[in-house]
């Protein structure tokens, strides 16, 4: 009977646990190792990943990351053990390295947050800068419009819990309706650093620690499999496969090469258009280094994808954002803004995480498949 998946209870577990997984690795890949970059400035945390590297002609490489979005490693490192246990016996050793990184935004998942330490949406923050070039700037004028409501200043109180309605609705109506609120607040901003959304004002240090180590990466590798670990969007319960707007096979096409629904595209009237999203990185850099790259976000939902749901989701981002920089009225009220945060982004609940794991293995199962059929 195989030992039950793993799911961390502290960021400092999840670390020991893939650490520990390098042994057992070590049977089929001999030159397993834990690595690490140091971020620059340093700070406590690093980036770490478990390599794998192929034993005699690599060939090709599969890489798991989770946690870009912080406090969304939880869910992503359950996923990735599923990986570990379930699916790492299927590559071939002689050609197929395994890379996995449980942490992209170590800080935000050591602290619960879902933006790196400096308030930043790291997957608005990987854009291609030439040396000496400017941070693009993100120009949002819906966003303004609405800063007031995103990003209110003052201590979480008790009654904003029901205050947010009347302001939602208020809000929605001077966006002009529930899509442009979506696709106002998603689309990042460069204006307000304490804000949600915000996508930073520079090249973020977990930024350029991920993309160095991309480069070594697509410098050895002909052909990679990226799975990206993401929770909160979309439909309730059900995991969708987003690929970057310049992925060049259609939505369709996916669900019927990898037998698997939904697959979304992240420019699509479905989802929202944002720019500095790692998917999107990996595929200019891949084609700048003559390579293959399939990259592909496994989003797990949770609250929703209905009006009411989508507008819970926000409030949950709302007030958390709230209460960091400004405090909370009490304890209870504080419990209740990380409970909500939770509840969007590291549900407990046991069903939902069944229900995930089982559409995790069927979503990977396609995805395995077909990447390994093309060797
Ligand atoms: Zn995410």
């Amino acid at each position: 009977m195989a030992a039950p998946l793993f799911y961390p209870p502290s960021y400092a577990a999840a670390r020991e646990h893939f650490r520990e997984q390098v042994a057992a690795l070590r049977r089929r890949w001999p030159q397993a190792a834990w690595q690490q970059r140091p971020l620059d400035p340093p700070a406590q945390e690093a980036l770490e990943w478990i390599a794998a590297p192929a034993t005699h002609e690599a060939r090709q490489a599969v890489v798991l990351t989770a946690g870009l979005h912080g406090i969304e490693g939880y869910v992503g490192s359950l996923m990735l053990d599923l990986f570990l246990q379930e699916f790492a016996d299927r590559l071939d050793p002689a050609t197929t390295s395994l890379y996995l990184a449980p942490a992209l935004n170590p800080w935000g998942m050591a602290h619960g947050r879902r933006v790196n330490a400096a308030n930043v949406d790291l997957n608005r923050n990987f854009v291609d800068l030439a040396p000496g070039q400017p941070f693009p700037r993100v120009d949002n004028p819906a966003y303004d419009a609405l800063h007031a409501f995103l990003n209110p200043a003052g201590p979480v109180r008790g009654r904003d819990r029901w205050l947010f309605w009347p302001r939602a609705l208020l809000a929605l109506r001077r966006a002009g309706g529930a899509a442009a609120l979506r696709s106002a607040s998603l689309q990042g901003q460069s204006a307000y650093p304490q804000g949600i959304f915000y996508a930073g004002q520079a090249l973020q240090p977990e930024t350029r620690a991920v993309q160095a180590w991309w480069d070594t990466l697509l410098r050895q590798y002909p052909r990679i499999l990226h799975l990206e670990m993401h929770t909160g969007y979309g439909p309730a319960g059900v995991l969708s496969l987003f690929f970057p707007e310049a992925e060049p096979r259609r939505d369709a096409e996916w669900e019927s090469l990898l037998d698997y629904r939904p697959v979304i595209r992240v420019a699509s009237a479905a989802a929202y258009r944002i720019q500095g999203d790692l998917g999107g990185y990996l595929l200019r850099r891949a084609a700048w280094h003559g390579r293959e790259v399939v990259t592909t976000g496994l989003e797990f939902g949770t609250l929703g994808h209905s009006t009411a749901a989508q507008l819970r989701s926000l409030r949950a981002l709302v007030l958390e954002n709230q209460m960091f920089h400004h405090g909370a009225a009490s304890d209870a009220v504080a419990a209740w803004v990380r409970r909500e945060f939770r509840a969007l982004f590291a549900p407990a609940d046991p069903a939902w995480r069944a229900r995930a794991l089982a559409q995790a293995r069927r979503a990977i199962q396609g995805l395995l498949t077909w990447f390994l059929a093309g060797a």
